[in-house]
């Protein structure tokens, strides 16, 4: 077994890619491989065996979904009857839906001759059998939706599968999908070309590795924990829990902060109290944490990949992580050891929150490597990203380590970048501020975390009853809604021209012709497009400094 490739990295337009691919990378605006891709094309298009570490966020999908279309491509010059050629592997639903949707952006331009059906929604069998008669190129689903199909004689992949796919391949064992995967090798091909992505090289990998790939090439990438400093830039505050708060409250109102942004704190019941307090003034929040069902946070990220709202105020990482709610546990296609007793229960983990502009630490990460799991959230591809963290006295600590863990031994280096905020130029925002954070009472939290269970619990049996037979409309069902367990106090909503600091004062657009429409839902669209728009830097917006400097020069 070869280690690490010594391949020479290559742009997407020399790895000898069909036209067709490449227009539809061009039109997802991708100037170049991430480093996964450029390792892992050349080697998947050889028509190697691979098994690929990669981190999520590091662009694994396309490294994969790339060369199977390719091959699919190639294959089809000489074929002489439509066959399912390739067979994707995930552990959850919504892994599923991510994956066909990347292949979907990448066959754009030949969307006639590479079908992709996903048959991973939890459906009557016979109701996707129609699809798989068809026999579309690639087939994607869970172990257990493929093997059902399998054994009810509506997907023969003996005859004519070429690649299989098994992405997320550490949680597939973790998950209980051992004995489906074991039972599907049988009914798989004597020859195949085979890719296992994986975040990890676990136990459960290893032996997942044995049993499907044939003398394959490991590509364990020297990735950093984290995205370089060219990509990600992390900024720090120094402010106590009021200043976070009139310091965020403002940096939002003045459209200071662009593009769509995670905001973390440590406990569920600070989650609320971020939502509560900005919700007086009309900034809309979607909040996602361990209580709400796995179900409705797949959802919630869904709708904030698609621009329906700009602001997820996420109560741990770990909420992101692991659904932990015991009602959710069961649900999922039976259960067997302790361990596996949720095949799905990591509904989130590769899950992608799309262009993710700023991760803001509301409250400090406990530890470096909570640090490195908010601060994924951003700078995925290779796209561009900052962490902005506040950061009170009492968490200065945990800041120096996070620096000393991220440095690794290079002295000379600094990680984090002071974050210049005046906050004696929104004194005003701070009276304003100081009331909507004290009429969060510790009752009105609680009583928001109730209300919003109940309100996601009503979502989650309206999705299973309504929204599998209209999945257009799954829109409708909105996660950013206002809880109200706090008065709205109408003037705070707005922002006097007054309060503005002199020095932004026409620079943040709220102009009296704007005021309306920002304070809309339609802001968060509206400022997508312009964070697009600014996507090589999207925090370039928060340099306050920066902007008073450059007005002030002018004056
Ligand atoms: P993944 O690791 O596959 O979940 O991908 C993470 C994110 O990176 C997704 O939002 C992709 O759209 C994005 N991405 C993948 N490849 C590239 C690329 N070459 N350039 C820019 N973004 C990319």
């Amino acid at each position: 077994m070869a280690e690490d490739s010594e391949e020479k990295p290559k742009n997407f337009h020399e790895m000898e890619l069909d036209n067709r691919i490449l227009k539809a990378i061009a039109k997802l605006g991708w100037q170049a491989p991430t480093l996964i891709q450029e390792r892992a094309i050349p080697l998947l298009l050889e028509g190697k065996d691979v098994l690929v570490r990669a981190r999520t966020g590091s662009g694994k999908t396309a490294a994969f979904a790339i060369p199977v279309i390719q091959k699919i491509l190639t294959l089809k010059q000489t074929a002489k009857r439509q066959e399912i050629k390739a067979l994707i592997l995930a552990p959850s639903k919504e892994l599923c839906n991510q994956i066909c949707g990347v292949v979907q952006d990448l066959t754009i331009k030949c969307s006639q001759e590479v079908r992709c059906v996903n048959v991973a929604p939890p459906v009557e069998l016979g109701v996707q059998k129609p699809l798989l008669v068809e026999r579309p190129d690639i087939v994607v689903g869970t172990p257990t939706r493929v093997l059902k199909h399998v054994k009810a004689g509506y997907l023969d992949l003996k005859k004519s599968m070429e690649l299989l796919v098994i992405d997320e391949a550490d949680l597939v064992f973790s998950f209980g999908y051992e004995s489906e995967v074991k039972e599907l090798m049988d009914r798989l091909p004597s020859i195949y070309q085979a890719i296992l992505a994986s975040a990890t090289l676990s136990e459960d990998v290893k032996s997942l590795k044995s049993l499907v790939l044939h003398n394959p090439v490991t590509l364990k990438l020297e990735e950093p924990d984290i995205a370089p400093a060219s990509q990600l830039t992390h900024y720090h505050l120094l402010a106590e829990e009021m200043d976070k708060a009139t310091i965020l409250y403002a940096l939002l109102k003045l459209h200071l902060i662009r593009g769509k942004s995670i905001i973390f704190v440590n406990t569920v019941d600070k989650c609320y109290k971020i939502k509560l307090y900005l919700e007086q003034f009309a900034i809309p929040t979607c909040v996602l944490n361990s209580e709400l069902p796995a179900k409705i946070r797949c959802h919630s990220v869904n709708q904030f990949n698609q621009g329906i709202y700009d602001i997820i105020v996420a109560s741990d990482e770990k909420a992101l992580e692991e659904p932990g709610n015991p009602n959710e546990k069961g649900k999922v296609e039976g259960q067997k050891s302790k361990r596996k007793k949720d095949k799905e229960s990591g509904v989130s983990r590769g899950i992608d929150f799309q262009h993710v502009a700023n991760v803001i630490n509301f409250d400090f990460p406990l530890d470096a490597q909570s640090y490195i799991h908010r601060a994924g959230r951003t700078a995925r591809g290779n796209n561009q990203g900052s962490v902005l963290s506040f950061v009170s006295i009492r968490e200065k600590p945990l800041l120096d380590e996070v620096e000393n863990y991220l440095k690794n031994g290079q002295e000379d280096i600094s990680i984090f970048k002071a974050y210049k905020f005046k906050l004696d130029e929104v004194e005003a925002f701070k009276y304003r501020a100081k009331d909507a954070w004290r009429a969060v009472t510790r009752i009105a939290v609680r009583e928001a975390r109730l209300k919003e269970i109940k309100q996601e619990i009503f979502n989650c049996q309206k999705l299973k009853n309504y929204f599998e037979d209209n999945p257009t409309d799954l829109q409708v069902l909105r996660h950013d809604k206002a809880l109200h367990t706090v008065k709205i106090q109408q003037h705070l909503s707005d922002v006097p021209e007054y309060i503005v600091p002199p020095t932004l004062k026409g620079m943040t657009g709220l102009s009296k012709k704007n005021k309306r429409k920002r304070d809309s839902y339609q802001t968060s669209q509206a400022s997508s497009k312009r964070f697009q728009a600014k996507k090589s830097n999207p925090l370039l917006s928060m340099d306050f400094e920066g902007f008073s400097k450059k007005k002030r020069k002018k004056n």
